[in-house]
């Protein structure tokens, strides 16, 4: 304990070490009396003692004002917004992950419009693909569902052992936009069925080199 003296009526008394320069009085009385502090209130976060308009204004407090100064609640909210922040970012990093190794559809989702933006290069200028091709996720997913290969389950394309397939291969058809003809018939869902990735390497290594190489799905963790 340390002896100081009351900045209102010169009173000693005791505080611990760690109130210095937060506590200056010896009663709640002589706080309110003091000349100095009536227009203004010391923070009890950082311990300043600041003008009453360095606080904000508050219904649920005897004094109408926040017991914080306002740079400490801006502080505090910052760190708060950083951490949350940080949390969203690594849960959804988590959640992407999870989902590629457990969600066929969220695969084929993201599979597919890859797929698209590369094959349209700049063309797909942030338009979602299902706009492009005409049909849903859902859409595709029943289609491909019926052209499951014997021994195997449409769940194999999280693993990449299926494969979806451009039954016409995509380097016959010529298209810069979403809106050529072209483009619509070799992503038309009759042109598209899963093929195990055997087959598939097969079946360009049959075809030619030159060919651009088919869809990959999944065990891919870095896109
Ligand atoms: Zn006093
Ligand atoms: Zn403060």
């Amino acid at each position: 304990m340390i002896e100081i003296k009351c900045k209102t009526c010169g009173k000693t008394f005791f505080i611990y070490p760690s109130r210095i320069g937060k506590r200056r009085h010896c009663s709640l009385e002589c706080k309110r009396n003091d000349k100095v502090l009536v227009n203004k209130k010391s923070c009890s976060h950082c311990g300043q003692v600041r003008g009453k308009n360095h606080f904000r204004e508050r219904t649920d407090t005897r004094d109408g004002l926040a017991s914080w100064c306002k740079i400490c609640e801006s502080q505090l909210n910052r760190e708060i917004k950083a951490r949350n922040k940080e949390k969203t970012r690594v849960n959804s990093k988590k959640y992407k992950r999870y989902r590629r190794k457990n969600d066929p559809s969220f695969v084929l989702n993201e599979s597919i419009g890859n797929a698209i933006r590369k094959a349209l290069k700049s063309n797909k200028s942030g338009r979602h693909w299902e706009k492009l091709v005409g049909y849903s996720l859902n859409d595709l997913i029943s289609r491909l569902k019926k052209t499951v290969p014997k021994g195997y389950r449409f769940t194999d394309i999280l693993t990449g052992n299926l494969e979806v397939d451009h039954i016409i291969p995509k380097s016959v058809f010529n298209y810069e936009n979403s809106n050529h003809i072209d483009f619509k018939r070799c992503w038309a869902l009759d042109n598209l069925q899963l093929l195990p990735k055997k087959e598939n390497r097969l079946k360009w290594n049959n075809i030619g080199k030159s060919f651009q190489p088919s869809l990959l799905l999944g065990g891919n963790d870095n896109a």
